[in-house]
């Protein structure tokens, strides 16, 4: 593996080279024999389906390689990552819920909120967790973006976060983990590994402290990535974000067996 940060080559997965291998042969036989159109026309179709459909997802490694778990060498702790921050409001009453328990997490932070808070992305790192690229505006069309455009993106992330933060990201998470085929040549070039998770919570969603910290602990086991959010939280009947609930009870579950957790970086990369 590439030194963290630095530029790697891209090589296609099997599905991509298989697209790519569908479209050749489709052109070749269209030279050959125009007749064969409608075979050369559902093989693209085809390929392109499984393209989308390995894009919708968010936890496959059709397209690239995706971080669903943490490796082998860090599998007595767990990872908790938090999406969609930094918010003014939430991101503080997070940190000090972490703070209390003595967790670290991942904090997957949007550019531009970054740049509307900067106070809070420097809190989050002066209280020793990690700052990672969740892209510039986390937009809900990212996934329908070509090459330039996700280039442009998820680098003015790592600008605006490696700035304000002092460390450029070093993993990147898609906008609802939605992907398409050009994401990963992008990465990269950018140096940035994939990650998504092992399990969510929905609490962005879901009104119900209870239910969240349910889903986010059904199976629960050492080496987890967890997903739970500091933007976008759901509140519950008081108003109160159910994230701050949940996570104070996955804590509490991950402590009763022994399981310490780690940042991203500390786990995948080892620094
Ligand atoms: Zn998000």
């Amino acid at each position: 593996m590439n030194p963290p940060g630095e530029p790697r080559r891209w090589t296609p997965t099997p599905l991509i080279g298989g697209a790519a291998a569908v479209h050749a042969g489709a052109l070749a036989a269209l030279a050959v024999a125009p007749a064969a159109w409608p075979w050369a026309a559902g093989g693209v179709i085809a390929s392109h389906l499984a393209l989308t459909a390995a894009g919708l997802w968010p936890r496959s490694s059709l397209l690239g390689h995706n971080w669903t778990a943490l490796p082998e060498a860090a599998r007595a702790r767990i990872a908790i990552t938090i999406d969609d921050g930094p918010d003014p409001d939430v991101t503080p009453r997070v940190l000090d819920l972490l703070d209390a328990h003595q967790a670290r997490a991942t904090f997957f932070c949007i550019g531009e909120r970054a740049r509307e808070h900067p106070r809070i992305v420097e809190a989050i790192v002066a209280r020793g967790h990690t700052v990672e690229n969740h892209s510039q505006r986390h937009r809900h069309h990212f996934s329908l973006m070509g090459p330039g455009a996700l280039r442009r993106e998820i680098d003015a992330a790592q600008a605006t976060i490696g700035a304000i933060a002092g460390a450029r990201p070093l993993f990147f998470r898609a906008p609802a983990g939605l992907r398409n085929p050009f994401l990963e040549p992008v990465l990269c070039g950018l140096g940035l590994h994939l990650a998504s998770w092992t399990r969510r919570g929905f609490d962005t969603r879901t009104s119900d402290a209870s239910l969240v910290a349910r889903r986010l602990l059904k199976g629960f086991a050492a080496g987890d990535i967890l997903l739970v959010h500091d933007g976008h939280a759901a509140r519950d009947a008081h108003g109160a974000p159910v994230v701050l609930a949940a996570l104070d009870m996955v804590l509490r579950a991950a402590a009763n067996r022994g399981l310490e957790t780690v940042t991203l970086r500390d786990a995948v990369l080892g620094y």
